[in-house]
């Protein structure tokens, strides 16, 4: 049986003052449930925050982002090795931010995935279709060719160490949420999608709803067969409602 994981996704939010409260907070909560997994995907100058805060807690870290690069003249970016010197768990891949502000193509989110997992990081791959796409009927398939384009790169087995979030653009910070059946429907044809390759990696493969999940919708989209618990926006930074949704994922 897959294991639930909850991660949230900061963003670019918090202060070092704010964000000892929110993790101690958080810390002070997750340490009496059993059975799932929680991490937080922070701003790269709070790594070593997290880090300092977090290690020896059940609670892993991560960041939101990394150079498709080893090392070099890259002014102003942050490579997978650096991201494990901070003992990253996770790192988030192909967020629709990412893809929409700064125009990050399927081949280049591909070249990342690769590059975290090169250093021992664990991409969280983002998929998800947007509003225009959903309502022209091609949310499968427009997920459908984000996982390809990185299936085509690193081959289906290094999935074994990574882990996808159907993220429908339109619900991501709206507060709009997916039905449970919408996300399931997707969630079961990326399962799909990959078992079709690797039967073994694909039931093993962790996929997370991400879009304006709070604690009155968790419970319903973590019980659908497909969801192994969320990317969470918004909700990770209300410690209460954050650890309401983790609750949500225990069985
Ligand atoms: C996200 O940023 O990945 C996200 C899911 O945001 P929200 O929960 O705020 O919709």
């Amino acid at each position: 049986m897959r294991q639930k994981l909850v991660a949230g996704n900061w963003k670019m939010h918090g202060r070092l003052q704010s964000n000892q409260q929110l993790l101690q907070d958080v810390l002070s909560g997750v340490e009496q449930l059993r059975g799932m997994a929680v991490a937080v995907c922070v701003p790269f100058p709070y790594l070593a925050q997290a880090q300092s805060v977090l290690t020896g807690t059940p609670v892993a870290w991560g960041a939101q982002n990394l150079s498709e690069h080893a090392q070099g003249a890259y002014t102003g970016e942050v490579s997978a090795t650096m991201l494990q010197d901070f003992d990253c768990r996770y790192v988030l891949v192909g967020h629709s931010e990412r893809r929409a502000i700064y125009g990050e193509s399927d081949t280049l989110v591909a070249a990342k995935f690769a590059a975290a997992l090169a250093a021992g990081v664990c991409p969280v791959l983002c998929v998800g279709e947007t509003l225009a796409q959903r309502e022209a009927g091609t949310s499968v398939e427009v997920v459908a060719a984000q996982m390809d384009a990185v299936l085509q790169r690193v081959g289906v087995a290094a999935f074994a160490g990574a882990v996808v979030a159907y993220e429908p653009v339109w619900a991501i910070g709206t507060g709009r949420t997916a039905t449970s059946e919408q996300a399931q429907e997707v969630h079961a044809a990326i399962r799909a999608q990959v078992n079709a390759a690797d039967v073994k990696v694909g039931n093993g493969l962790q996929i997370l709803y991400g879009g304006s999940v709070k604690p009155s919708n968790a419970v319903e989209l973590f019980g659908m067969p497909d969801i192994d618990g969320g990317l969470i926006g918004g909700a990770a930074l209300v410690a209460a409602d954050f650890l309401a949704i983790c609750r949500a994922a225990v069985r």
